[in-house]
């Protein structure tokens, strides 16, 4: 007698769950890179990252 095996398919991996702060456009800013240079913009902008979803924004100072 055969067996059958069955296999469990992975999870979906869900992204990181996000507080109702950050969805409320709260964020925890933490700077990244400071004074990094945007040839684009032609200013310094300062890289900051939220602790807590990992968002990311350019801050031209
Ligand atoms: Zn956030």
């Amino acid at each position: 007698m055969s067996k059958i095996l069955e296999f469990k398919r992975p999870a979906p991996k869900k992204p990181a769950r996000q507080s109702a702060l950050c969805r409320n456009n709260h964020h925890k800013w933490k700077v990244v890179k400071d004074n990094q240079f945007d040839t684009r913009q032609g200013k310094l902008v300062t890289v900051e990252q939220c602790e807590r979803c990992g968002k990311r924004r350019n801050v031209l100072r």
